[in-house]
């Protein structure tokens, strides 16, 4: 996959203390050959690592410092931009703004429109109504009031009505009369594009007028992505991409090439099947996940939101002390289980999701973490570093697993610990900058 393959170019860069033009050069080519692997048009690749390298080269990075991390930087800034640039907001003017959902069938958009509605609801303050223009399937108006239930907002459907344009119509007004400031519209999709499909959508989008219409891609389709982007688009012209099922190790090569194609900005990414599992997307974060280094501003936004703000204070001053712990570690685990599905949250974690590849995360893995530090001492827990070998035999046999898991858990720990020490100490600033250019 992509961010592998730019993860092998990158090691190169980031192992070396000392950078040569020669291994500027490979690593570019190895750098256009993932971007090519990834779907990324052979024009737009080649565009990208000339402006790396002549960067590279203007900068003077051969004799800078810190020659990797700068370009490191630089590949990362070009990603950046080659994804948008800056975030794009949705258009929420309207009274009520209008949404309006198309993609094929399968790729997210009934699930996306709830989390949308919840989104709006908790964040924008908005009363959404979901509207069910799906008709053909029974199933799926059925799915949608499903949805509405569990994030209690409310859903237009008409039962018998088979004429989408219609039932979109009058879901607006009945909007209108009863408040609704935010309308989401859910359509039906094929398989694979047909014309009947494109024409009903095309129908809704000139009856309704929508202020945003947004176009739903799986972003594990790869190559289809970006043909099925084209055709919508020059069908809809529409406002802004929404990339689904980036959870797991899906690391977005089809924003790249999707961008690159159709130039609409990705506005938002859903990360799992939950009803939070929504994001707005950052092509800074996205090129941070591109290059491996995880979704680490994410992780930390989600985690701020469900902390207690004294919690969290009294957990910095701990972290800037080095006093952090495993009873700290633990109550994280515990604030990371109420955030939602494991998956999602694994996946930010720098590192971690390709340490656990392959292996299917269900929302119980952390239990036999739990367990391991429950078989801790109050000394150990507070003071990691008195953990030997013997305590970890004890620790282990206490937990019912091995030394190796305690092992692998005290890695983890240190690994946490020096992330969350970089991103909060002196040395923070440093990183800070780096992922928020
Ligand atoms: P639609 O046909 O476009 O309306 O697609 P649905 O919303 O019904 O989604 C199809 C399937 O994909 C369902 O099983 C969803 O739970 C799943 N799904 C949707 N979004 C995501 C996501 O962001 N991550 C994951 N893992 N699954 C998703
Ligand atoms: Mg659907």
């Amino acid at each position: 996959n992509l961010s592998d393959k730019l993860d092998k170019a990158m090691h190169v860069l980031k192992g070396h203390g000392q950078i040569t033009e020669v291994n500027v050069a490979e690593t570019l080519k190895e750098v256009r050959r993932a971007l090519l692997d990834a779907d990324v048009n052979f024009k737009t690749a080649k565009e990208f690592t000339n402006t790396v390298k002549e960067k590279a080269l203007g900068q003077n990075v051969l004799t800078s410092l810190q020659p990797g991390q700068l370009m490191v930087k630089l590949v990362k800034d070009e990603l950046t931009k080659l994804m948008g640039g800056d975030t794009a907001g949705i258009d929420l003017s309207g009274s009520p703004s209008v949404i309006l959902m198309s993609g094929l069938q399968g790729s997210g958009k009934t699930t996306f429109s709830g989390k949308l509605a919840n989104y709006l609801k908790t964040k924008k303050t908005k009363k959404p109504l979901l509207v069910a223009c799906d008709v053909y399937r029974p199933a799926a108006i059925n799915q949608l009031h499903v949805v509405g239930e569990q994030i209690k907002v409310e859903v237009y459907s008409e039962e018998g009505n088979k004429n989408p344009v219609q039932i979109a119509q009058n879901a607006i007004a009945h909007a209108k009369q009863n408040g609704n400031n935010a309308v989401i519209i859910d359509t039906a999709g094929r398989l694979a594009i047909d014309e009947a499909m494109m024409t009903e959508i095309a129908d809704i989008h000139k009856a309704i007028q929508p202020n945003e219409t947004l176009f739903v891609v799986d972003a594990m389709t790869g190559q289809d992505a970006v043909n099925t982007a084209k055709t919508f688009n020059e069908r809809l012209n529409f406002d802004g991409v929404v990339l689904t099922k980036l959870d797991g190790d899906t690391r977005g090569g089809a924003a790249i090439s999707i961008k690159s194609v159709v130039n609409k900005p990705i506005k938002f990414i859903g990360t799992g099947e939950k009803m939070d599992a929504i994001d707005v997307f950052h092509p800074a974060r996205m090129a941070d996940r591109i290059l491996g280094m995880g979704d680490v501003v994410s992780l930390v936004e989600r985690a701020q939101e469900q902390f207690d703000e004294d919690e969290s204070r009294k957990l910095q001053k701990k972290i800037a002390k080095n006093q952090f712990g495993f009873d700290d570690f633990i109550k994280q685990i515990q604030q990371v289980k109420k955030m939602g599905s494991m998956k999602d949250l694994v996946g930010m974690i720098p590192g971690a999701g390709k340490a656990l590849k392959g292996v299917d995360i269900d929302d119980d893995a952390f239990n036999g973490i739990e367990a391991i530090i429950h078989s801790m001492t109050p000394e150990e827990r507070s003071t990691p570093s008195v953990i030997n070998g013997s305590r970890k035999k004890r620790i282990a046999k206490g937990s019912g697993t091995s030394v190796q898991e305690v092992n692998q858990l005290m890695k983890q720990f240190n690994q946490m610990s020096k992330m969350m020490k970089m991103m909060q100490g002196g040395g923070g600033k440093k990183m800070m900058q780096m992922m928020n250019n």
